[in-house]
């Protein structure tokens, strides 16, 4: 091998699967390939430090490059017997993209290189029909132009559009051999006019070229758009492949397909693809024809008229299932495979590990360890923790009437409702207005990758299964249906059109269901999946895996019950703040942060007694033993109070006082920064008697709970915004005294930990201290950020997208933990509060409890739980597993 170039094809390879970082995926598999002695075209993949070079360097092939691929198109010639650039018996090339992670369709590859003006009339002689030799030379003249010279699809769409229309045909497949010759001509002619040069003839000169477009298209805007979607390192770079070209449109004994070893929607263990007789690899994945099944049980099921590759070539297909079976062992993993069928000869193009839906990837997974190919904990860790969310999407209730508008392919599954957009752009701006929208197309392309990001669910009236729509939504856990025939979309009117004529608007509302593949009209009620079966297998594995606990944040009895559904194992904060705004609660809340002494807010919190001991004894219950915090009055108190001129009035009237004297008391609360003031233990320290009301309500609920249960409440109460140990001395004392008083008139002492969120860098860094009082820490990493940072929390959204488009922080903090600052403190504050108390509990509160990448940090810190809004509490689940996995892993590689 060379420096820069790996040669692969005739049973041998240079580099394998292991070398993705290197060659990229597409090559390091296509060499796997070839060294398992499947038949791969010979071809050589060029490195990704090339493409890194290739853009240092202000955009020039590096030294020595050239002769190393020269030295392996001499090898490629050897083993077809063929020569690039030669009239007589012409090698043609393909030069394609092929990053270390996919990026389906996001860079650009140009396809029959070594075509010109003679060696297209030697594959014209050689070739049964020259149709196909100059139907391959436009090709190549339009993916050239577009990908190196720089032209816009549209002028060789329209040119060829006018082609078809003049002659009266439908389809591309109809013109004739002179046809697609006059189109040859009319796309020269096009360049000339627009660039003012002739298209290339050179080979070698279109090779250069070609090689640097496709690094180059790395930096396009939507690479660019994917990579910062899917947090690709801009620094990989692109390897490029190039290869032997093979035809799938040499005639009827000739065909191109992709298929995945298992079926990616279901997971079903059956070969599932798609495939197109005399056609080239981007027909199939373009969706201009709808693509015929390759197994008869998928014919079938899709009530396809049109034969499967199982009936038409059985030999061929016979020969594909068994490499894919060997593939699928080899890797043991679900493969998606691309090939050519040339005259009857099979060709692998391409192997990868399979995109899935969530559901499909569960099954692999489980069934995979069933079939004793991989272990639980490889299961485990086959699953993308934030891909749970496509589970817990809602579907469609099979009670309700559905008024079906037509119907296409299941792509994507779950159900989502919408307005009608029928461009990405509109998508996003709706997105920005908080709208909810279905992106209707009629067939998509990578340009609308932020549009379709934006929409809740994604609609085309073309394509398959493994169309590009089909694949990102899928990739994005979003509902999808795509190739609705019987539907119509009229870009001109803004209008789809559905079965029997139905006609909607831009702006009207449509519910798809991604999973049976029909479009409703209207907003239809949905229900939440039940989480049994493959789900809950997997989830028990991982469950036995995992170190750290996961409970959630929840304040309502609903939150509660939703979160123990998803396997919560206790609530690590409930606000108590949400508890107050309630119908009645809001009054007596707003009379006693309006008393003007302390027996007047004593009468009001006496009203608000009875309210939160009920709401309190409905969580314990809901709990049943297990651990819960209930966090003390954290907000400052004018959040309660109303704000605009007509609510003051009302709320005047309804208090019985002038709205002038509520006005001047509004006034006399206001904060030039309410988020640094008077909130957290500082209210609980003005105002003792709100904590001592709080804290009598929690224990007698404790033992209300306990009574109805038969299970002790494990009580955990949470002090919040502390900075200094006396603080929380204080307010522990209010505490303590509380349950001293409620244990004496229950005859039994009351069993809890006082402990204190740890969400100012102050406590972070007295932990020692703070944890000689402390009995457990909650790290509340919203505030501690937006401490740490000085970025309030609720402003950060006006720069935090410029810092991320400016490349000045890679992640926004407060969704994925800052390791180096914010991540600094909770280590500091760990290590120093164990010091202190060694049997320190250590949690965490804020957002990044549900993110899977703050996880892994949390269990690398040694924390003792996680908690999370309640549908992250399964992600969080299988986070925590992986991150135990990987943590297991370094441990016994650096023993
Ligand atoms: C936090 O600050 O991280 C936290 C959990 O508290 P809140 O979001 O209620 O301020
Ligand atoms: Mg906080």
């Amino acid at each position: 091998m060379g420096e820069w170039v790996y040669r692969f094809g005739g049973g041998k390879a240079e580099g394998g699967a292991a070398d993705v970082e290197r060659l990229g995926g597409k090559g390091a598999h296509l060499a796997e390939m070839a060294s398992l002695g499947l038949p791969v075209p010979p071809g050589l993949t060029i490195v990704c430090d090339a493409c890194t070079h290739y853009f240092n360097s202000g955009r020039s092939l590096p030294e020595g490059l050239k002769q190393e691929v020269l030295d392996g198109i001499t090898a490629m010639e050897e083993l077809t017997g063929r020569v690039y650039g030669d009239t007589a018996r012409p090698l043609l090339l393909s030069v394609r993209s092929g990053a270390r992670a996919s990026m389906p369709g996001m860079m650009d590859t140009v396809l029959n290189l070594g075509l010109n003006d003679e060696t297209v009339r030697t594959l014209a002689v050689d070739s049964e029909d020259p149709r196909f030799a100059w139907d391959s030379y436009r090709r190549f003249i339009q993916m050239y132009g577009c990908v190196v010279m720089g032209l816009d699809h549209e002028v060789f769409e329209e040119i060829l559009e006018d082609e078809k229309a003049k002659a009266g045909h439908e389809y591309d497949t109809d013109l004739c051999a002179a046809e697609w010759q006059e189109v040859v001509q009319l796309y020269k002619h096009v360049i000339e006019e627009e660039l003012g040069e002739i298209f290339p003839q050179d080979p070698h000169l279109q090779l250069w070229k070609a090689i640097g477009a496709v690094f180059a298209s790395w930096m396009n805007p939507r690479a660019a758009t994917f990579r910062m979607l899917h947090r690709i390192p801009e620094e990989w770079g692109t390897a490029v492949s190039v290869q032997a070209m093979v035809f799938g449109n040499l005639g009827s004994s000739s065909a191109t397909g992709v298929a995945f070893t298992r079926n990616p929607s279901t997971g079903e263990n059956a070969l599932y693809g798609e495939f197109l007789v005399n056609a080239q690899g981007e027909d199939v994945v373009a969706g201009i024809r709808t693509p015929q099944s390759i197994t008869e049980e998928g014919r079938l099921a899709s009530g396809s008229e049109k034969p499967s590759m199982e009936k038409l070539m059985p030999q061929v297909f016979a020969e594909f299932r068994a490499i894919c079976t060997r593939l699928e062992a080899h890797y043991r993993d679900m493969q998606d495979v691309e090939f050519t069928i040339e005259r009857g000869k099979l060709w692998m193009l391409q192997t990868r590990s399979g995109k899935r839906t969530t559901k499909a990837g569960m099954k692999i997974a489980v069934d995979m360890v069933e079939e004793g190919l991989i272990t639980k904990e490889q299961a485990v860790c086959r699953i993308e923790p934030p891909s749970l969310d496509q589970l817990l999407h809602p579907t469609i209730d099979p009670r309700v009437e559905r008024h079906v508008l037509g119907s296409g392919l299941p792509a994507s599954p779950g159900a989502a409702t919408g307005e009608i957009v029928f461009t990405a752009e509109e998508a996003v701006h709706a997105e920005e207005e908080g709208r909810k929208v279905i992106l209707v197309r009629i067939e998509t392309s990578p340009e609308d990758i932020h549009g379709m990001n934006a929409a809740e669910a994604i609609l085309t009236t073309r394509g398959g299964m493994t169309s590009h729509a089909a694949v990102v939504a899928r990739g994005m856990g979003i509902p999808c249906v795509v190739g609705a025939g019987s539907m119509r979309v009229d870009l001109r009117n803004e209008t789809l059109i559905g079965v029997g004529g139905v006609t909607l608007h831009r702006g009207e509302v449509i519910t798809i269901d991604g999973s049976s593949g029909q479009v409703l009209r209207g907003a239809v009620p949905m229900i939440q999946p039940a989480l049994s079966g493959d789900f809950a297998k997997l989830m028990a594995w991982a469950d036995e895996t995992r170190r750290m606990a996961v409970r959630t944040n929840a304040d309502t009895p609903q939150d509660a019950r939703a979160a123990r559904d998803f396997g919560a194992e206790g609530i690590g904060l409930c606000r108590t703040e949400h508890m107050f705004f309630e119908g009645e609660r809001i009054h007596a809340m707003r009379e006693m942060i309006l008393a003007e002494d302390e027996k007047g807010r004593r009468a009001a919190l006496a009203k608000l007694l009875p309210y939160q001991r009920s709401d309190f004894t409905e969580l314990f219950s809901i709990m049943h033993g297990l651990p819960v915090t209930i966090r003390l009055l954290d907000p400052p108190l004018h959040e309660f109070l109303p704000k605009t001129e007509a609510e003051i009035e009302d709320v005047a009237r309804a208090m019985n006082m002038p709205p002038a004297f509520l006005a001047r008391r509004i006034d006399a609360l206001h904060e030039f920064n309410p988020m640094l003031g008077l909130r957290g233990c500082r209210l609980a320290i003005s105002y003792p008697e709100i904590a001592e009301m709080q804290a009598r309500a929690i224990f007698e609920a404790a033992v209300a709970a306990a009574k109805r249960t038969g299970e002790a409440v494990e009580l955990e109460i949470l002090v919040p915004l502390v900075s200094l140990r006396a603080e929380l001395d204080y307010v522990k004392g209010v505490i303590d005294r509380v349950a001293a008083e409620v244990g004496a008139e229950n005859g039994s002492p009351i069993a809890y930990l006082a402990g204190t969120m740890i969400e100012l860098p102050r406590a972070a860094l007295r932990a020692h201290v703070i944890a000689e009082t402390a009995e457990f820490f909650s790290f509340g990493t919203n505030d501690l950020t937006q401490t740490t940072f000085g970025i309030s929390r609720d402003d950060a959204a006006a720069f935090i997208p410029t810092y991320q488009r400016k490349g000045i922080i890679e992640h926004d903090p407060f969704i994925s933990l800052d390791f180096d600052g914010v991540g600094e403190l909770i280590q500091i504050a760990a290590e120093r509060g164990r010091r202190s108390r060694s049997d320190l509990k250590l949690g965490i509160c804020g957002e990044h409890g549900g993110d899977p990448d703050s996880i892994r940090f949390c269990e690398n810190v040694g924390l003792d739980y996680v908690s999370c809004s309640p549908f992250r509490v399964p992600i969080a689940r299988l986070a925590a597993a992986q991150a135990a996995i990987e943590r297991q892993g370094k441990r016994s590689v650096s023993s």
